[in-house]
């Protein structure tokens, strides 16, 4: 009964509806999907409904980003009560920043000589989350760059000269806020911030996962993590990061899978907690 529990819709920067990701992982054989857009709820309904149809449990999930330590951490919170008016407060805020973000990031690209219309990401964005990947998506259709890594690796990247920070959330606050809602916080594809000596500081302000199996993760960054999680006694948690079929990560939903168990440890561990 396979999971996978990193999945963006096209409320954030995947291409996909939250309808078609459901019929997608069902095509691929998971029985658990769970949906994680970028600082945004929007998707979960839908997917449930559709998840209800088919036969696919849909965990409500998020994917909040923050800076420290001079990476950046993703935090994901899974089983997260989508009307929390705390977390609900932030998320706009987030959003309208993301919006600013997007005129920051061009005006980045005009001083490097590039002219690209805000607009034109907009457009590609629709009324979602912007974010990066809509940039680079709008520069590709302008012909500035071929694809998504030229555009991360000349302009976009964490380190790059168009990069521009996002809404001041320390994973501290993430976490908070995840736990506000009622959720269990995970750090995110630990490999990608590769910021080991942040996890015992994250426990401390209370997260409980490690996202050791990770689309993106080789075999011995996996093993790395699985023996960190033990060493901290972490919940273990795993998806893809499945982003759709045109966001330059082609990927299968169902190609990538985690085993039921760790599911149900998750599901245990939140129904512990918010009983009472
Ligand atoms: P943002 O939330 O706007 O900072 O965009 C973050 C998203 O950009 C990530 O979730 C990935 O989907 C994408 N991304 C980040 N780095 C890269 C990269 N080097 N190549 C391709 N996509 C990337
Ligand atoms: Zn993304
Ligand atoms: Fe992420
Ligand atoms: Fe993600």
């Amino acid at each position: 009964m396979p999971a996978d529990l990193h999945i963006h819709t096209f409320f954030s920067d995947g291409t996909q509806s939250p309808e078609e990701i459901v019929e997608l992982a069902k095509k691929g054989g998971l029985t658990t999907i769970a949906i994680t857009d970028h600082d945004v709820v929007a998707g979960i309904e839908r997917a449930k409904k559709k998840g209800a149809e088919l036969g696919v449990a849909v965990i409500p999930g998020i994917e909040l980003t923050t800076e420290a330590f001079d990476s950046e951490i993703h935090i994901l919170g899974y089983f997260i009560d989508t009307q929390s008016a705390e977390l609900l407060e932030i998320i706009s805020k987030i959003q309208k920043s993301r919006e600013d973000r997007i005129f920051t990031i061009c005006e980045k690209l005009q001083a490097l000589g590039v002219k690209l219309d805000p607009d034109k990401v907009f457009a590609i964005a629709g009324h979602r989350a912007a974010g990066r990947p809509h940039v680079a998506r709008a520069l590709i259709a302008e012909g500035y760059v071929k694809n998504f890594k030229e555009a991360f690796v000349r302009y976009l990247d964490f380190h790059g000269p168009a990069y521009v920070s996002h809404y001041k959330l320390s994973p501290a606050e993430a976490i908070k806020l995840v736990l506000a809602a009622d959720g269990l916080p995970v750090f995110g594809h630990p490999a990608v911030s590769a910021c080991d000596q942040c996890i015992p500081e994250l426990m401390s302000t209370g997260l409980v996962g490690l996202e050791v199996y990770y689309g993106a993760h080789n075999q011995g960054q996996t093993q790395h993590y699985l023996e960190l999680a033990e060493k901290y006694g972490l919940l273990l948690t795993g998806g893809s990061d499945y982003h759709g079929s045109t966001s330059g990560r082609e990927i299968k939903l169902g190609d990538f899978s985690i085993a039921d168990d760790l599911v149900e440890k998750l599901k245990n561990e939140h129904l512990r907690r918010n009983k009472s």
